[in-house]
């Protein structure tokens, strides 16, 4: 199997390097590869690279994740998260490859306490939500095999996280006021790319299992309960630190204003995926837990 992956370095993309290796071949490419173009706003360019390469599978972990920016970038946000999974659909369509994909929770507008299913109307309040919303779409409307897993709170042991900045600040301030009534659940970028692996094996074998699907890790809780958890394995591991998980301070969203708008409700409802791919989502303590446990041992 030939597999063409995109978006190499993020969070997702470098665990997908992992991952994806016992599938097949995979041309592993990041905005500034040289033999190959790998650079989503250059759409001529991605497209060549797929006739080129003519892979099985094309997974696309590259995306415009500056959700603030994108406020006042509309145009690139919208080429990178629309235009181009619009290209790479209409080439897979043409080599009859399988095209993975990835989404957020950002598509709804994140009213409610119920965790948002697959087939929930969509609402996004941000920039970077409506050109998500729009690149799966173009997917979906492009008639290619594909996955498109919408996912929430990406964290890796690899590269900066909420987790490593709660740390960071814990030692270095006097207080630490978090968010605490946006609702929602850290998923680890390597459950997502050990998931991503195991459907493509799946939806190669059976073709209606494509589709997309909700991917998180089980569970709930809030920016706030998040840094204190984090906190608390930090102490139990005995860093020394400045502020303690029970002196951080809870705050709504209003008193911290952001350029772009964030959900309240980002909890995703994960069944779709469990029943299709016979597949256990573990606790988010459990994948946190185990990336401080690697960040704190460097
Ligand atoms: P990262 O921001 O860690 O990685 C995104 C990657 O895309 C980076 O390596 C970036 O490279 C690359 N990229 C940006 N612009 C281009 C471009 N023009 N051409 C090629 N590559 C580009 O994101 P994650 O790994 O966390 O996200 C993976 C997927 O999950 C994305 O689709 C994202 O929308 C989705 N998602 C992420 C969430 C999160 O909390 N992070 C939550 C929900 C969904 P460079 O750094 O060099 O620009």
């Amino acid at each position: 199997m030939k597999i063409l992956l995109l978006g190499k370095n993020g969070q997702v993309g470098w665990e997908l390097q992992r991952s994806l290796a016992p599938l097949g071949q995979v041309l592993a490419l990041d905005s500034k590869s040289l033999d190959y173009c790998g650079d989503l706003s250059d759409l001529g360019g991605l497209a060549a690279t797929v006739q080129r390469f003519a892979p099985d599978v094309i997974v696309n972990a590259a995306a415009y994740t500056a959700v603030d920016k994108a406020e006042s970038e509309p145009g690139v946000a919208r080429r990178v998260n629309a235009e181009a999974p619009a290209v790479l659909a209409a080439e897979a369509l043409k080599l009859n490859a399988l095209l993975v994909h990835y989404s957020t929770d950002y598509v709804f507008a994140g009213d409610g306490e119920t965790p948002w299913q697959e087939s929930d109307p969509v609402g996004p309040l941000s920039v970077y939500g409506a050109t998500k919303l729009a690149g799966e779409q173009a997917i979906q409307s492009s008639g290619c095999s594909h996955l498109i897993f919408r996912t929430s709170w990406v964290y890796a042991a690899r590269g900066n996280n909420f987790a490593k900045t709660m740390l960071r600040l814990a030692q270095e301030r006097d207080s630490l006021n978090v968010i605490n009534d946006q609702f929602g659940t850290p998923t680890g970028a390597d459950l997502l790319a050990d998931v991503t692996a195991h459907a493509i094996r799946a939806v190669r074998q059976q073709s209606h299992l494509g589709g997309l699907y909700h991917l998180a890790s089980a569970g709930e809780t809030t920016w706030y309960r998040y840094a204190r958890f984090v906190l608390e394995q930090a102490q139990a591991a005995g860093v020394e630190l400045q502020v303690g998980p029970a002196s951080v301070g809870a705050i709504a969203t209003a008193a911290y204003p952001t350029p772009a708008k964030r959900p309240g409700n980002s909890r995703l409802n994960t069944q779709k995926l469990q029943n299709a791919f016979s597949l256990f989502l573990p606790d988010w303590q459990d994948g946190v837990a185990r990336m401080l446990i690697e960040t704190l041992e460097k």
